[in-house]
């Protein structure tokens, strides 16, 4: 009996060593890179962001091959040439949205769904679009995996959003637009948000927000993501 329960207690150990190293990962992830300023970079203070980025396991949602990487200060490749955004700017990009407990979001650009994951864990209401199906299909049972059941992945293009489930209290685009794609801002809510790196070389992350007196935009920090495709790509009509 006793013999039993330490060959239990022995096979047991390793996984709760893990689960303890990747909180405490997490942990430092957070002091160091998203609410210190390090280099110079603007804080993340958002109680409710630094919350979510406590919460979501980052190792599951990044290959095997990088999984001792997922808490480092970089973006790191997740297949099909794409890749999960840094730490840091998945903690701005949510800060910058502004999401609150009960508003509906929508990310273009699922990727791993990682920042699907992130959303989820400030509100049940989150919507995702994926261009690349075997990305999206891939990101749906990561997310099962995480326990997170309540994101919506669609695979298509995200240039013309998710119309049947508009309006949006925020959108977050996480791949690179060379214009801003309209039907986005035509599906935010009044007071909405739409935060999305702008640009193609040289991209800057931008906050436009729908107010009563028309869209204002606000330009937050000079950023690097890989393209948006599709619709997007051409001329605007
Ligand atoms: N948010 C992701 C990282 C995204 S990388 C994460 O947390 O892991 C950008 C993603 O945008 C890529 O997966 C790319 O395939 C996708 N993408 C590019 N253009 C798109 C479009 N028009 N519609 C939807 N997704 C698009």
């Amino acid at each position: 009996m006793l013999a039993r329960a330490l060959v239990l207690l022995v096979l047991a150990a390793p996984a709760a060593w893990a689960a303890d190293t990747y909180e405490e990962l997490r942990g430092r992830m957070i002091q160091e890179q998203i609410a210190s300023g390090a280099d110079g970079r603007l804080p993340v203070r958002d109680s409710r962001v630094l919350a979510a980025m406590r919460q979501v396991p980052r190792h599951l949602f990044v290959p095997a091959e990088v999984r001792h990487l997922a808490y480092t200060d970089q973006p790191l490749p997740i297949g099909e040439g794409q890749t999960i955004s840094q730490p840091y700017i998945v903690a701005l990009m949510t800060e910058l949205a502004q999401l609150e407990p009960g508003e509906k979001a929508l990310e273009i650009g699922t990727g791993s769904g990682y920042q699907a994951a992130v959303l989820a864990a400030i509100t049940e209401e989150v919507y995702s679009i994926e261009i690349l199906e075997p990305l999206a299909r891939r990101a749906e049972q990561t997310l099962r995996d995480a326990g997170v059941t309540s994101v919506r992945i669609r695979a298509g293009d995200g240039y013309l959003g998710w119309p049947e489930a508009a309006p949006f209290d925020a959108i977050l685009v996480t791949a690179a637009a060379p214009r801003v794609p309209q039907p986005l801002v035509d599906q935010l809510a009044m007071n909405g948000r739409l935060v999305l790196p702008l640009g193609e070389l040289f991209q800057e992350l931008i906050v436009l927000t729908r107010t009563p007196a028309g869209v204002q935009e606000e330009r937050v920090i000079p950023v690097r993501f890989v393209p948006m495709v599709g619709q997007v790509q051409e001329p605007a009509p």
